[in-house]
This record gives structure tokens, C-alpha cells and sequence, in this order.
């Protein structure tokens, strides 16, 4: 494949500068005052991507925390689990002499 230039396709993509509502999620301009669709003051709220995308992302990122923590948490009661455990044995080791 011989690539002579910027596609079409790209050059419309890239000069169209893709905003939407954070109301409504409609597509809007990102310099527009106020969204068509729903009235509402946007200018400089407008979103970058489409909000279902900003949505998962968001929700991707909590979950990947929730496992992060969770994770931690895990690790860190087995840590304690086998900690105590050591300690009870070495503790009784002292005062039953095994
Ligand atoms: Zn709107």
C-alpha cells in the first residue's frame, strides 16, 4: 500500500473539531455558546469525546481501583493472616516449650 498523502477522510475528520453536549450528548461544535439541541450554556464545557465513551472510561477506571484496592486488601490480610499465624505459633512456642 503506498500512502501519497493525508486521506480524505482524515483531513475532514481533522478539521472538524468533534464536541459534544455534556446535557444532552448531542454532537455540537466545541466553540458553539449554547447547544442547539438543548439550549443549554456549553461554551467551554463542551466534551471531547463522546459521552458513552467518557462514561465507560470513568467506569473502567473505578473498577480498575476497586480491583487495586480489593487486590491490597487481599494481599495485605493474607500478610496479617500469616503474620498472627507466626506470631501465635512462635508465641505458644514460649509458653508451651514445643
Ligand atoms: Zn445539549
Amino acid at each position: 500500500m503506498i500512502v501519497e498523502g493525508p486521506d480524505p477522510f482524515d483531513i475532514e475528520k481533522f478539521n472538524h473539531n468533534e464536541a459534544w453536549c455534556p446535557f444532552c450528548a448531542e454532537e455540537v461544535y466545541d466553540d458553539t455558546t449554547y447547544c442547539p439541541y438543548c439550549k443549554e450554556y456549553i461554551e467551554g464545557k463542551t466534551l471531547a469525546s463522546h459521552p458513552e465513551v467518557v462514561k465507560f472510561s470513568k467506569r473502567g477506571r473505578m473498577f480498575l481501583m476497586a480491583v487495586i484496592l480489593v487486590g491490597f486488601a487481599w494481599s495485605f490480610f493474607v500478610f496479617m493472616a500469616q503474620f498472627f499465624d507466626g506470631l501465635f505459633h512462635w508465641f505458644r512456642g514460649i509458653l508451651i516449650g514445643s
